[in-house]
């Protein structure tokens, strides 16, 4: 593989700026105006407590970098974080390990199916391939540095509430309601186990990833998490450093080639950002240098991603500039001379 980090040469950075205050804030609340009306997609029900969700919630809010918030809609209304939640273990976990070992250990490239795919596992030889399904989520789990189990946790806890801003709270139902019936991820940790993948009980494991996608978040707090990997690691509300901006950099590239399981190419070509969905409606997405979005919305496309989620970043993507891709000519032809 290449490897980008080039000793002695300092790191360039890709930013930009968001329109005025004002702009942005009208936006926000047209991507909920525009989008609040589809009753596409279906609430998830394979994890019990999901299919309770009322499908009727809509929120989204815009983070900058430089702390302003923008909400509309139910962007304070909490569900589990589930999925999203691999995001940010894997950057506490990278922070630790480093660029090259969580290349190897876990992999960065898209599996082109499901996010629970036991086959994708049995292809690779048993590597787990991306730290964004459940086979890599599991291991980048194991690897979270603690004596025991309960320490990983702790450790996690802590870490994922740093990137919030604030103590976030385990979602006893949601953690119950998963733990009896995730017998697909037991299934997962022992075949890692099988291809000697997973460092730890792989029951254990299991158990604190399922406590990691059971924590308590809002559309708001997605936002303020997202705006700190947007921001090289600080917390752009508490100014608080959380992980490195090379950290950063790693997990939004992994975030681009596989935040939204197979639908990951498509979502680059409509949005052009790295996001993170999660089975409750979450969906994450960051602007590197300007914004993180946080949305929520129930319904899912069959992937298992937030539709109205989608179409409000969509939108805001468009409307704000965001589309990493994007350029226009530097300057008109006539000007340069040739
Ligand atoms: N906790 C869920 C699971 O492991 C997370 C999946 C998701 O959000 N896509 O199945």
């Amino acid at each position: 593989m290449v490897n980008s980090n080039v000793e002695g040469v300092e790191q360039s950075v890709s930013t930009g700026t968001l329109p005025g205050w004002e702009q942005v804030d009208s936006l926000v609340a047209a991507s909920h105006d525009r989008n609040r009306g589809c009753k596409d997609g279906a609430v998830a029900d394979y994890i019990p407590v999901l299919a309770q969700a009322d499908p009727e919630l809509f929120g989204v809010c815009v983070v900058e970098v430089d702390g302003g918030v923008h909400v509309t809609g139910d962007a304070d209304v909490e569900f589990s974080i589930q999925s999203i939640s691999k995001a940010f273990v894997y950057a506490l976990v990278c922070e630790e390990f480093g660029h090259a070992a969580m290349a190897d250990l876990v992999g960065v490239n898209n599996t082109g199916l499901a996010f629970n795919s036991v086959i994708a596992i049995e292809l690779n030889d048993g590597h787990p391939m991306n730290p964004m399904v459940n086979a890599g989520a599991l291991a980048t789990t194991a690897l979270m540095p603690g004596s025991a189990p309960d320490k990983q946790w702790d450790a996690i806890h802590s870490g994922l509430s740093a990137f919030a801003g604030r103590d976030l709270v385990l979602d006893e139902v949601v953690y119950r309601s998963e733990a009896v019936t995730n017998t697909r991820n037991r299934a997962i940790a022992r075949l890692l186990e099988s291809y000697g993948r997973i460092g730890r009980d792989p029951l254990e494991v299991v158990d604190v990833y399922t406590k990691q996608c059971s924590l308590r978040v809002s559309a708001r707090d997605l936002a303020i998490m997202g705006a700190t990997l947007a921001d090289g690691g600080v917390n752009p509300v508490t100014g608080k450093r959380v992980v490195s901006a090379e950290v950063c950099r790693d997990t939004l590239a992994v975030l681009a080639a596989n935040g939204l399981y197979e639908r990951s190419g498509e979502w680059l070509f409509e949005i052009g950002l790295p996001g993170k969905s999660g089975v409750s409606g979450g969906l994450l997405t960051v602007s590197p240098g300007k914004a993180g979005i946080g949305a929520f919305s129930p319904r899912l496309d069959p992937a298992g991603n937030s539709v109205r989620g989608q179409q409000a970043t969509a939108y805001l993507s468009r409307v704000l500039g965001l589309n990493i891709f994007a350029s226009q000519a530097y300057a008109p032809n006539e000007s340069r001379g040739y």
